[in-house]
């Protein structure tokens, strides 16, 4: 179709970049996407899917082969805390990860896309800054002086500073979002990579009333967590701004781990008891602050975590019982 919008989404075979092509397929834009894997919960809409490896200079090119007038890159090697903070996979998280932004970023560049935006996280704020649950402190200037507890954030904060370059040297339109927690259905549920809101719903779902669920750590650590289509708000919105970020997108609701299991007792009607155990932890609190969104965009995530945790738990408890039923 002649003036139709061309999008390249990069980790469309991923939690948000699918949720994203199916997003800019409902505003129109003709959308490839590429990824190692398809997506694993429903098939993708975007016109054209390339299953193909970023960190391979020959997909890269093959795959940004021309001005698109947006890409959005979100493939990244990551995981929830189980995958970021067990120390086993830094080596890989770095690697991999970077060889894609490295690759992604020169053809952008190349190609004079319109628009690039890049996925970066709330793991780039400094440790020092997040040792009290209840007040954590992520603002965007208080990225510097640097210290993300993890090497996931070391490698986000690298990649947003090349991104930057890019900008500045070459005139390379950037739009930078640091996400904080993304949640929603059709997300990793199970097998250690999945987040704590679908790791609780998961929990609660699959245990017997009267039974115990695990919470690591002493579960008064605090996070907060956005759902999924605010996120896609967010994104949209930055990048038909003229703003480049970083910028947090993120939910102000904060809540602790314990929390955020009793929301999801109440959300299934169930009363279980909490078993709190050692495990990986990050952070002991860390909430998004949207001074510079409201600021930037005249926009903030509003909706109340409890609405997301609903249409959460409903998904996930189905994919529980599905394959209970196997
Ligand atoms: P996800 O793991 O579901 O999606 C990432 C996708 O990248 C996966 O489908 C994976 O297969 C793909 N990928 C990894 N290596 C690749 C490679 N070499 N070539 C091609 N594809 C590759 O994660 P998500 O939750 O959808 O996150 C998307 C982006 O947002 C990531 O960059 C992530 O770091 C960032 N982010 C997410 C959150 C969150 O809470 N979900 C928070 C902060 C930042």
């Amino acid at each position: 179709m002649p003036n139709q919008k061309t999008a390249l989404v990069c980790g469309a075979g991923g939690f948000i970049g699918h949720h994203l092509v199916n997003r800019l397929k409902s505003e129109g834009f003709w959308v490839r996407g590429v990824d190692l894997k398809k997506p694993e919960f429903s098939a993708t809409t975007a016109d054209d899917f390339v299953v193909g490896d970023l960190r391979d200079q020959q997909v890269c090119r093959a795959v940004l082969d021309r001005a698109f007038d947006e890409v959005y890159q979100l493939a990244a090697d990551m995981g929830g805390a189980g995958y970021i903070f067990s120390g086993l996979h830094d080596a890989d998280v770095m690697h991999n990860s970077a060889l894609i932004n490295l690759n992604v970023a020169e053809l952008a560049n190349k190609h004079k896309v319109g628009r690039i935006f890049y996925s970066s996280s709330a793991c780039i704020y400094p440790a020092y800054n997040q040792l009290d649950p209840d007040n954590p402190k992520c603002s965007e200037a208080s990225a510097y002086p640097a210290e993300p507890d993890s090497e996931y954030g070391w490698e986000k904060l690298f990649s947003e500073r090349m991104y930057l370059s890019f900008h500045r040297n070459y005139g390379l339109k950037v739009r930078i979002a640091r996400f904080h927690n993304i949640f929603g259905p059709e997300g990793t549920w199970t097998g250690g990579k999945e987040k704590a809101p679908a790791a609780m719903c998961r929990k609660v779902a699959e245990s017997p009333e009267g039974s115990e669920i695990e919470v690591w750590g002493d579960g008064k650590q605090t996070r907060s967590f956005l759902y999924i289509d605010e996120c896609l708000d967010g994104i949209r919105r930055l990048v038909d701004s003229d703003f480049t970020g970083p910028v947090n997108i993120g939910s102000e609701e904060m809540i602790s781990i314990n929390g955020l299991a009793e929301m999801a007792m109440e959300i299934a009607g169930k009363k279980l008891g909490l078993k709190h155990i050692e495990g990986p932890l990050g952070v002991r609190g860390r909430n998004s602050d949207n001074h510079l969104i409201r600021e930037k965009l005249g926009w903030t995530p509003s909706r109340p975590l409890r609405e997301g945790m609903e249409k959460t738990y409903r998904w996930i408890a189905a994919q529980v019982a599905a394959s209970a039923g196997k």
